[in-house]
């Protein structure tokens, strides 16, 4: 089986009040050293026999920010120690970071696709959420990545940001339809300890504009219609995202799907089909044990066949095709034959409350329901 590759960048120009990722924003000097860091760890993974890598995947943080000479350099390194036979290599890229010639050398190097993290079309949501980018650098970003030879741009957009109300989120809606991506991610935002806004809300705190969050009736309802309007046009394959025909995130499915794919970088996950491992967080730490010649993995955990099977349905369901209830009761039978028959009786009780649907023996998420999904979820495997 091929394998995806996740390249993370861990770095911002700012830190987004909402952001609940393992990102900072540190010296530019810093920079090198980590791409460094990065080709070490690649070059060091390589068992032999060169696999092949299919996709390639360049996140974080914001990696646009490194030169494009560093980020060629990961990619020779990945061709250097994989057989690279690309299917799709992303870059994500803030507006405000593409310039002409970024766009250009990023092409040259091998990038094919560019995940762009437009989030809102009004500035004073961007601004609340401490974005540094504003509405026309989006468009303007848009341009540079077109007139470059960009053919398969993503943009992302997020719904319940501060300020945002349901005539604001339906004209960030109608922008991007203008820009007409080929592909779109829409995210619900959360709520949680991991971030200032997160934390600021969940003490009923008014900072980082905490007091102007959208209720999480008026963010369904925004991501409804969502749903909705993309739905002219665009394919909706899975919870938060759409494609045109043809431009589904082929690296993005491989983790709904299960499939293998190694990850590269300060707090990087992994998954070689039966163990998942992460990478140290730390960036500074990462590169250290990078240049002493030292492996930066840590938690590794072998998947048992109960936590694959969650999997199956956690990560499987996400897609709206849905997953093989079939294939799945044949795979775990030996091991879990009293958990398939516990889910078999929820999965009637799901279907009865129109949460999910059966189709032959393929099980999926109602798609009128999909904005409580976690609830059907929970429920089918709790
Ligand atoms: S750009 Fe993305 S990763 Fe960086 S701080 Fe903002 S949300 Fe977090």
């Amino acid at each position: 089986m091929t394998l995806g590759a996740y390249i993370q960048i861990p770095f911002c120009q700012a830190k987004c009040t909402y952001c609940n990722f393992h990102t900072g924003v540190v010296s530019r000097d810093r920079y090198q050293p980590y791409a460094e860091a990065v080709c070490r760890e690649i070059a060091a993974s390589s068992s032999g026999g060169a696999p092949v890598v299919d996709t390639v995947y360049v996140g974080g943080g914001t990696p646009s920010l490194l030169d494009p000479a560093a980020l060629q350099q990961i990619l020779g390194a990945l061709r250097g120690a994989y057989r690279l036979e690309s299917e799709e290599i992303t870059l994500e890229a803030d507006p405000e970071t593409v310039t002409p010639a970024k766009a250009s050398a990023w092409l040259r190097a091998g990038f094919d696709r560019i995940s762009l993290g437009a989030q809102s079309f009004h500035d004073s949501e961007l601004r609340a959420a401490g974005r540094r980018h504003r509405r026309e650098d989006i468009f303007a970003a848009v341009d540079l990545l077109r007139t470059a030879g960009f053919r398969n741009i993503s943009l992302d957009l997020i719904a319940g940001l501060p300020h945002q109300t349901r005539q604001s989120w339906e004209e960030s809606v109608s922008q991007l339809l203008r820009i007409y991506p080929e592909h779109v991610s829409i995210y619900m935002l959360e709520i949680d300890e991991g971030s200032r806004l997160g934390r600021e809300a969940l003490e009923g705190g008014e900072r980082y504009s905490a007091g102007a969050l959208p209720s999480d009736d008026a963010m369904a309802e925004f991501y409804e219609s969502g749903c909705a309007r993309l739905a002219a046009g665009y394919q909706h394959y899975e919870i938060s995202n759409w494609a045109l025909p043809g431009r589904r995130s082929r690296h993005n499915l491989k983790y709904w799907r299960r499939e293998p794919y190694l990850g590269f970088g300060a707090g990087a996950h992994s998954f070689d089909g039966g163990t998942r491992w992460a990478n140290v967080h730390d960036p500074a730490r990462y590169v250290r044990l990078l240049e002493q010649g030292a492996s930066a993995h840590e938690q590794f955990e072998p998947v048992t066949p109960w936590q694959a099977f969650q999997e199956e349905f956690f990560l499987g369901l996400r897609q709206l095709e849905g997953i093989d209830l079939a294939r799945i009761e044949r795979d775990y039978a030996a091991e879990l034959s009293d958990r398939i028959a516990a889910v078999h009786q929820r999965v009637a009780y799901l279907q009865s409350q129109g949460l999910v649907e059966i189709d032959g023996t393929r099980l999926r998420l109602a798609p009128d329901r999909l904005a409580v999904s976690n609830e059907a979820l929970v429920e089918l495997l709790g």
